[in-house]
């Protein structure tokens, strides 16, 4: 029984350090992902200042068609007038020019504007790129770091499962169980340490009988407080 005992602190031995790789394991996981959002964010904006300077860019070239196409139609005018013979014919293609000479005018304001726009949304997209260059760089560099150290604690843990696999061949599969139910009930502490007629479990006194008990190894006591597996410590260690 007493061997039993002694195995069963050694499985909790192992899976609390399990326990506790697998948890700096997620941590650098999340690390690992928080880097990889941030080039994602990264890129995402690359791509809005991208789809707004290609968008700027087609305007640009409708106001520029426009344009050719005012200036032709007073060129057109201009020409026609010459055959004019009425005053009244006249005046109404000159009518006319004067509305596409201010359309033309219009366009040429608008032009200015959009390539205003053009320019800045050039600049901050070369901004956007070089960070993310810069974010690429430096985040597959943190990447390989952090996988490399989530790679090592990965052989530390398998290794743990090995001595895991051989501690539990000693130990009867009933038992196992109960401890593993245990352990899931109480945040990872199956065991309790019984010293000075004390559970450390839960500090809370044990039946004077039941801890005489204890000294004499012939089953497996758990504890009536918090139903952990007392192991008998008689010194502070
Ligand atoms: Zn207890």
């Amino acid at each position: 029984m007493k061997k039993k005992l002694e195995l069963l602190e050694e499985l909790q031995d192992v899976d609390q350090q399990i326990d506790s790789l697998k948890a700096t394991q997620g941590g650098l996981q999340a690390e690992m992902s928080g880097i990889n959002q941030g080039v994602d964010s990264a890129r995402e904006d690359v791509a809005v200042v991208e789809g707004n300077l290609a968008l700027r860019e087609a305007e640009k070239k409708e106001l520029e068609a426009t344009h050719a196409a005012e200036l032709e139609n007073i060129t057109r005018s201009e020409t026609n007038m010459k055959e004019i013979k009425t005053n009244k014919e006249f005046q109404a293609v000159g009518r006319e020019i004067t509305a596409a000479r201010k359309q033309v005018t219009d366009i040429e304001e608008l032009l200015l504007q959009k390539i205003g726009q053009i320019d800045e949304l050039t600049a901050e997209l070369a901004t956007k790129k070089s960070r993310l260059e810069e974010l690429v760089e430096n985040s597959s560099q943190h990447v390989a770091a952090k996988q490399a150290e989530i790679d090592k604690i990965q052989s530390e843990i398998d290794a743990d499962v090995v001595r895991r696999e051989s501690v539990v061949k000693g130990i009867p599969a009933s038992l196992v169980k109960r401890f593993t139910i245990l352990r899931e009930q109480r945040r990872g502490q199956a065991l309790a340490i019984a010293r000075d007629g004390y559970c450390v479990g839960c500090n809370m006194q044990l039946p004077p009988q039941l801890y005489n008990s204890l000294y004499k190894y012939e089953e497996i006591m758990t504890c009536p407080h918090c139903q952990r597996i007392l192991i008998l410590k008689l010194q502070q260690q």
